[in-house]
């Protein structure tokens, strides 16, 4: 099954999906139909037989298999207050020179750490810029604001739209002058490395849109090194002979990640591919995901841990907390103190600002620090 149209078609998205394929106890299985009741679950056939059934606790299974913990109420929808930074419908604009497009729901499979669940648990499509007019209005922001230079389009994944409208965003962009660089978060490389590899008129897409002085970066979202197949490291070079800049953003998930070993093989492999780690978020405090998150702390020793044996390339990573005063940036522990540094901000005056709160072992997030 090389044909992407069809992996989705195929996907795993119901209890009988999965019964077909495995045996799950009768009490996983109840609580597991709750969970994809409210979010759904879809897995492409090619990132299932990734899957290691026979390991429990295999970390490919945790990322798109619900458990039962997600029927938890702990957390936010909404944890880095989106809404409050959310322009017009699909535009947010939090930082200077940045704009984010939400330019799709869908993905090639969803991931049940998603922090942005709510636009499937609450059915928020009227957030995503879907419509000739949404897009207008979006580029008309765009180009009213002169110190935007970047535009990050991301979802949902973009590359779920069809080549022809994900074409006409590019073109909208690529007319704005000021805008220099375009960014496309998207986890399909993990998840459906077919898209690329298969879709010549994609690539050509892309390709037609990357100009030697105004690039397209594509961010991609690995987590764990077992995502690095060949297939995917092959829809990755792929990307690359077409000029496309590689960087990986991994989140720190509890079961998945969580130890030095693994960040180490899965940064130190990535940078060989061709793809610099960027950042290693702290995971949000999203509902119904809260379960994956790693104390600050230790997530901290872990990254410095996993940092000895690799190198300056696979490393460039930070690791970041995505909060809705900014990009908080860990620096250091010392003395029962807990290092920091705003390495974004949504007020300009606080970019750069290093500052320290008391250690406590058991914060998630910042909030818990404070
Ligand atoms: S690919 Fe991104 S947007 Fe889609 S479910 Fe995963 S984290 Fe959420």
């Amino acid at each position: 099954m090389d044909g992407w149209k069809d992996q989705l078609r195929n996907s795993i998205r119901t209890m009988d999906d999965l019964k077909k394929r495995v045996n799950l106890p009768q009490e996983e299985e109840k609580r597991l139909a709750e969970a994809i009741e409210i979010f759904p679950m879809q897995i492409t056939p090619y990132y299932f037989n990734l899957i290691n059934w026979d390991d429990p606790d295999d970390p490919i299974r945790k990322e798109v298999i619900p458990v039962a913990d997600e029927l938890s109420v702990a957390g936010s929808l909404d944890p880095s207050l989106e809404s409050t930074i959310t322009r017009l419908r699909g535009v947010q604009h939090k930082y200077g020179p940045t704009a984010l497009f939400l330019v799709s729901d869908m993905c090639s499979s969803y991931c049940r750490f998603c922090f942005r669940r709510r636009l499937k648990v609450e059915g928020k499509t009227d957030q995503i810029i879907e419509s000739p007019e949404h897009l207008k209005n979006a580029l008309e922001y765009v180009k009213e604001h002169k110190e935007i230079d970047n535009v990050l389009l991301s979802g949902g994944d973009p590359l779920m739209l069809s080549n022809g409208w994900l074409d006409t965003i590019l073109n909208g962009l690529r007319d704005i002058e000021h805008v220099r660089m375009i960014r496309i978060g998207t986890r399909t490389p993990v998840y459906l490395p077919q898209r690329i590899i298969a879709d010549e008129e994609f690539r050509s897409i892309i390709s037609n849109h990357n100009r030697e002085d105004r690039r397209i970066y594509f961010v991609v979202h690995f987590n764990h090194v077992r995502e690095l197949t060949e297939e995917a490291i092959t829809g990755l070079r792929m990307l690359g002979e077409i000029g496309v800049i590689l960087r990986n953003q991994t989140v720190l998930l509890r079961g998945v990640n969580d130890n030095p070993e693994t960040i180490r093989e899965l940064f130190n492999k990535l940078s060989y591919v061709g793809v610099t780690p960027y950042y290693l978020f702290q995971c949000r405090p999203i509902k119904g995901g809260k379960y994956f998150q790693v104390p600050l702390a230790e997530g901290y020793r872990i990254f410095e841990d996993a940092k000895k044996g690799m190198s300056g390339l696979a490393k460039t990573a930070r690791y970041i907390m995505s909060h809705t005063t900014g990009k908080i940036a860990t620096v250091g522990i010392e003395d029962g103190r807990f290092y920091f540094k705003y390495h974004q901000a949504k007020n300009p005056e606080d970019v750069g600002r290093f500052f320290s709160l008391p250690l406590k072992e058991d914060a998630y997030w910042f909030d818990d620090l404070m």
